[in-house]
């Protein structure tokens, strides 16, 4: 961790602090590429009526928009809380170098946030969630991939 690392931190909690005035959610997160800040997020749950709409992926959106790009390799995600799930996962998918955050899943369960809870969850069999998410074998539910694997135009992410 750089002096830098410490300052697009401080970036990213002074979003989430702003953001609490608005009316949002206290998260906010930033996406800097080659010491340039290329995007930016704000929790807009409950603005967007969008349960996805975390301020990490806000800021993903608003990088890849920026940069014209699904893949932020060489990117660096600022993030004022401990991104849950679905933010980990947002960052895999697209590519991020690094992810450095500020609060813990700890704080935002205190803040009344289910980080913690939802990490917990996937501690525990599938079997045991009150969301079933379950399989149902159809005979073509290859078809997408096979469609996908021969079409010869298709962009690979
Ligand atoms: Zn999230």
């Amino acid at each position: 961790m750089t002096q830098q690392d410490a300052q697009w931190l401080e970036r990213a909690v002074a979003l989430a602090t702003a953001n609490v005035a608005e009316g949002g959610g206290p998260f906010g997160a930033v996406v800097v590429c080659e010491g340039s800040e290329v995007g930016t997020g704000q929790n807009r749950v409950t603005r967007d009526l969008d349960p996805t709409a975390h301020a990490e992926v806000m800021a993903i959106r608003d990088a890849c928009r920026q940069l014209e790009t699904f893949n932020l390799a060489g990117c660096v995600l600022y993030t004022s809380c401990e991104p849950c799930p679905l933010c980990v996962s947002a960052s895999l998918w697209a590519r991020l170098d690094r992810v450095v955050y500020a609060a813990d899943r700890h704080d935002a369960a205190r803040g009344g946030f289910d980080d913690s809870a939802f990490y917990a969850l996937f501690e525990t069999p599938r079997s045991e969630w009150s969301m079933p998410v379950a399989h149902l074998d159809l005979p073509d539910a290859a078809r997408p991939f096979d469609t996908w694997l021969a079409n010869a135009a298709r962009t690979a992410y």
